[in-house]
């Protein structure tokens, strides 16, 4: 049996609730990779593309692919939080905590402490340590590696997922409490993904990430017999200086239908923005710079200085 436990916790009232984890491949050392996601409940790709990595790991080991070989152990989390899925929440449903605030976490406090502790515990000592998010529901986010204030290593390592962007983050005010910053201090590489937007599932980006997955157990030797693909793909590395921004001017309805991931030209039209009333064109949306569209809007409902779409250029701006 490799469904296991990361945490068992009793309620008031109703049946006990546990953090089930997939231990997939040979027990004999520590878990070479450990997979997160769902730490914020309504962050549904991450849980999927999971899901389906454990699924399709689990049929390697049953025999179902004779030419691939699990060579390492691997743990994964498709969704820590367990209760917020069910009822689409980002937080813990019961104190509304968000669980990617917690960590480091502890054994004796509070129940989102303490998942927090038992999710670092079980992961902290993998030589790759992934977490998997989603944007907002509002914002498509492109699939992404992102790293923070990355060794050298994970710089390059982060090229081993094949993913068009990587984005190299400053971490921000609240990241001391993440499950990031509690993984930068024990050995190995830490990756952050980013996929799509929450609230539903964008099949085409979990794919992709999917795929991704793969060629990262490929690449690092975890998984023996990947046909990797090596042909010459763009991998590029953006940080905050490769970033354009757009913001709403004035409210209206943004109405787009560009795609995350196309390499646009600076001044090409990427979306409009409406008068709610009159169905006028107000503002014609245009691409701030020549470069590849990481994100764009998916709420149509404006108010002004809401962020539009970003465009990552190949060279950082002067
Ligand atoms: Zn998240």
């Amino acid at each position: 049996m490799t469904q296991k436990d990361l945490l068992l916790m009793t309620t008031p009232v109703r049946e006990n609730v546990n953090i089930p984890y997939h231990d997939i491949g040979p027990t004999t050392s520590l878990p070479e990779i450990s997979l997160v996601a769902g730490l914020h409940g309504d962050e549904i790709n991450g849980t999927y593309i999971l899901a389906r990595l454990a699924d399709f790991l689990r049929g390697i080991e049953a025999g179902e692919y004779p030419e691939l070989k699990l060579k390492k152990r691997v743990l994964i989390v498709p969704a820590v939080n367990v209760l917020g899925i069910n009822i689409r929440s980002r937080s813990w449903p019961f104190d509304k905590n968000d669980l990617n605030r917690m960590f480091p976490g502890s054994p004796h406090g509070e129940t989102t402490q303490r998942i927090a502790y038992a999710v670092l515990e079980a992961t902290k000592r993998s030589r790759y340590k992934i977490d998997l998010h989603s944007s907002s529901a509002d914002f498509e986010e492109l699939p992404q590696v992102r790293i923070y204030y990355p060794t050298e290593k994970e710089r390059e390592g982060a090229r081993r997922f094949g993913l068009t962007a990587i984005m190299e983050r400053r971490p921000g005010p609240v990241f001391s409490t993440t499950l990031m910053n509690a993984w930068k201090v024990w050995p190995g590489e830490s990756y952050l993904l980013t996929v799509g937007h929450a609230g539903n599932i964008q099949l085409y980006h979990c794919q992709e990430v999917f795929r991704a997955l793969v060629t990262f157990l490929g690449r690092t030797g975890i998984l023996e017999g990947v046909v990797l693909d090596e042909g010459e793909h763009g991998v590029f590395l953006f940080t905050r200086d490769h970033e354009q921004r757009v913001y709403a001017e004035q409210a209206g309805m943004f109405v787009s239908d560009s795609r995350v991931g196309r390499w646009v030209n600076k001044g090409q039209e990427l979306g409009y923005i409406y008068d709610s009333f009159n169905g006028n064109v107000h503002t014609k949306v245009v691409a701030p710079a020549t470069g590849l569209l990481t994100g764009i809007r998916r709420q149509p409902l404006l108010f002004e200085g809401d962020m539009l779409l970003r465009v990552c250029t190949k060279q950082p701006a002067a």
